[in-house]
């Protein structure tokens, strides 16, 4: 009898225990991101990024993350993707054919994770180093069977749910062949309209756009200065109000480029400017832990190897090839359920996972 009693109070004193231990507070870690930035480097894939951890001479806040995962990325017709359809099987969980942008491969419209958590109430943005008409900017905002509809893209904006649009493109906002002003539209629906990135951006509006040229903001080497990087910070600190959180899209579009062009300084200079407008996504982070941040990419672009020697001085990286790959690329997660992402995955995979880890439905 004694001995029966013992255990029923050693087993009851055990439940205690891990009640106890259940209650204590939960990690900062833990729950739901009330936030996501995804930031996607077109044409990033491992090699560009230990490119520039090779040629930098301060750690990569990219290779900051604990969390890392892979993707593979090829479209519904092709083992090699391009933007358009990378964009949209990243922007979607749909693959497409090559050069389609928001749609199945039998153009059949899908909504993309910007419309869906703008459906739920979040607000959201993109910013981005091209024409915010380009290919994965309107992975995320358009539909249409080529991504070479500028016009037609740029109409879809008006009638995005999208609240913050930095980047370059305001010839097909403006000098259209329909004669219709887009940002004269915008306005009207409340967006404020700027033609460059200034330091007079009125804070406390909560639409923006941010025109900064006419078509594709310059290289970084030619001067393009602070747009991704500032244009991210603004995006930031304008959706950053919304009680109920934002979902922003932020692309180091000319990575791609540099690759295409099997430009090694030009590349270099590229992923820096990515990897610093990471370091604004982390800042964020750090001050709203409810975040969280992916890092990404849709493609690889140029084959990007590193000979013997091929760091000393002059950086001059070999590429196999001017067009893109169909290597797997990274996905490097921080923040509220970045342990999601570890692992080997599909490029459709990834909306799955971040509306499964911000508790929305997808
Ligand atoms: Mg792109
Ligand atoms: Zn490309």
């Amino acid at each position: 009898m004694l001995h029966r009693t013992f255990i029923v109070l050693f087993s009851l004193s055990i439940m205690l225990v891990s009640f106890v231990v259940n209650a204590q507070p939960k990690q900062k870690n833990e729950g739901k991101p009330k936030n996501v930035i995804l930031l996607i480097g077109d044409g990033m894939g491992l090699a560009q990024v230990y490119g520039a951890k090779l040629t930098s001479e301060t750690p990569l806040n990219i290779l900051k993350s604990t969390h890392v995962g892979m993707m593979t990325t090829h479209s519904s017709n092709d083992e090699v993707t391009d933007s358009g359809a990378g964009g949209t099987a990243i922007a979607t969980g749909f693959k497409t054919k090559n050069g389609m942008i928001g749609m199945t491969p039998d153009s059949v419209e899908v909504p993309s994770m910007l419309d869906i958590f703008a459906s739920k109430g979040l607000s959201t943005g993109v910013v981005v180093s091209c024409a915010v008409t380009h290919a994965t900017p309107a992975s995320f905002i358009a539909k249409d069977v080529s991504r070479n509809h500028s016009e037609a893209i740029a109409l879809d904006y008006l009638n995005s749910p999208v609240d913050v649009v930095i980047g370059g493109g305001l010839k097909h906002f403006n000098k259209r062949k329909d004669g219709r002003s887009l940002t004269k539209e915008m306005e009207s629906k409340g967006f404020v309209f700027y033609d460059k990135l200034s330091a007079n951006i009125k804070k406390g509006s909560s639409k923006l756009l941010i025109l900064s040229d006419s078509v594709h903001p310059v290289k970084m080497l030619e001067g393009r200065g602070k747009l991704l990087p500032d244009g991210t910070q603004i995006a930031l600190e304008t959706l950053g109000k919304h009680p109920k959180g934002f979902f922003l899209m932020v692309e180091g579009s000319q990575i791609d480029w540099a690759g295409h062009a099997n430009d090694s300084a030009y590349l270099i200079s590229e992923m820096r400017d990515f990897d610093e407008t990471v370091g604004v996504a982390l800042n964020f982070l750090k001050e709203n832990p409810e975040t969280l941040v992916i890092v990404t990419a849709d493609h690889e672009t140029g084959g990007l190897t590193f000979p013997h020697g091929a760091i000393k001085g002059t950086y001059r990286f070999d590429f196999s090839t001017g067009d893109h790959t169909g290597i797997m690329v990274p996905v490097y997660a921080f923040g509220v359920g970045a342990e999601a992402f570890t692992g080997q995955y599909d490029n459709t995979d990834l909306i799955r996972k971040i509306m499964e880890v911000t508790g929305y439905k997808f």
